[in-house]
């Protein structure tokens, strides 16, 4: 069941540590009100464009930071979606949030709009580590964002948390997940910090000004992460996510199947019939591109049989219920063993994965070390 990524470019400003691609909204209100009609415009010309069979099952608006938006601009951005779709009411409808960004006005026009699920970009709970990440929002503005949300009756709620944070002690992020977990949220989303390049992060470090944490610590916060959700009754459905029974994202459950999705917005990735490609990361580009009839792709891959099996099995493992022999041989006509069997071999004799019958898996341990057991295989 296809899915649809709508990709909201904008932000307050950028923090330190994204490389992701968004711009920082002009002060200005005229000027960003300006600004936001025109990125709508180009996506309502997108959404047009899209093939005429494709009818989302789920939808997930990220970014950026799509709470950036006024409150008219993310009603219009739901009634383009609402009008070429006509989705029935009850589809898994995400869309991230960023504290500070949230008033009761916008949190009551995503509901009536049609989003039923909230990620919440709460990330610590400790205000000097969110002015050293760069976030805009202090822990208070997070627990009320989480508070108008419950309260605007949204009962599918993701939180988000960065672990690996230079010099936070376990005691500390601890402290900071027991905060979380008092909310209760639906869902919890955890990442470690990651150095980009490009990003002011990067700078710091190549200053000398940054440390990041050595692995083996990064690897015991990981742990202590997952042991206290999993004893809080969350259950692990992929590296990095958690969900109580029956609250799994679905629409990015459906990426890590191999599924099909397109993705819209400057820099949006898309995945239709075997073949990905991406938008353009650049909002000027984006806008004018489908105004002169053409897709404002920057690039299209088919892969070759075998390179997209091993593609699929890589994204597979990534699901905590791994990847089964013979499902895999229907979706890509290839046997498991085939695929980078040596690397394979190494990982489960590692105990990094581990076979359960027909079916691979990563084992706790390899689930911190997955990018390596992935780079293997590719
Ligand atoms: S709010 Fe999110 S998308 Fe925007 S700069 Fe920060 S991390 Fe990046």
């Amino acid at each position: 069941m296809p899915g649809l990524y709508v990709h909201v470019p904008f932000c307050e400003r950028k923090c330190a540590y994204c490389d992701f691609y968004s711009l920082a909204l002009p002060e200005s209100a005229a000027a960003a009100a300006d600004l936001a009609e025109r990125y709508l415009d180009a996506l309502e010309r997108e959404l047009y464009g899209l093939p005429a069979e494709f009818v989302p099952d789920t939808v997930y608006v990220g970014g950026g930071t799509p709470t950036v938006l006024r409150a008219e601009a993310l009603a219009r951005l739901a009634d383009l979606v609402h009008r070429r779709f006509r989705l029935p009411a009850g589809r898994e409808w995400s869309c991230e949030a960023n504290p500070g960004t949230l008033t009761a006005e916008k949190v009551a026009r995503l509901r009536a709009g049609g989003v039923n699920r909230v990620s919440l970009g709460v990330q610590s709970l400790d205000d000097r580590q969110l002015a050293w990440l760069g976030r805009r929002h202090t822990a208070r503005q997070a627990a009320d964002s989480f508070q108008t949300l419950r309260a605007a009756g949204f009962d599918n709620l993701s939180v988000d948390l960065i672990y690996a944070l230079p010099g936070i002690t376990r005691g500390e992020l601890a402290r900071d997940l027991e905060g979380l977990l008092a909310w209760q949220p639906e869902h919890v989303s955890v990442y470690a910090l990651s150095v980009e390049p490009g990003t002011p992060l990067a700078a710091r470090r190549a200053r000398g000004d940054l440390v990041e944490m050595a692995g083996e610590e990064q690897a015991e916060q990981y742990h202590l992460i997952r042991r206290r959700l999993l004893a809080a009754g969350y259950e692990q459905y992929e590296i990095s996510n958690f969900a109580r029974p029956g609250r799994a994202c679905r629409h990015n459950l459906n990426c890590w199947d191999g599924g099909d999705y397109f993705g819209c917005g400057p820099a949006a990735h898309s995945h239709w019939l075997g073949c990905r490609s991406a938008n353009v990361s650049d909002l000027e580009s984006y806008a004018a591109s489908p105004a002169a009839g053409r897709l404002p792709r920057a690039f299209t891959e088919c892969l070759e049989a075998e390179a997209k099996a091993r593609e699929t099995l890589i994204l597979n493992l990534r699901r905590t219920a791994g990847v089964e022999a013979a499902a895999f041989r229907r979706q890509t006509g290839f046997g498991l063993e085939t695929r980078g069997g040596a690397a394979l071999a190494r990982a489960l004799a590692l105990v990094l994965l581990e076979r359960h019958g027909d079916r691979l898996r990563l084992s706790a341990a390899g689930l911190f070390v997955s990018d390596a057991i992935f780079a293997e295989l590719v």
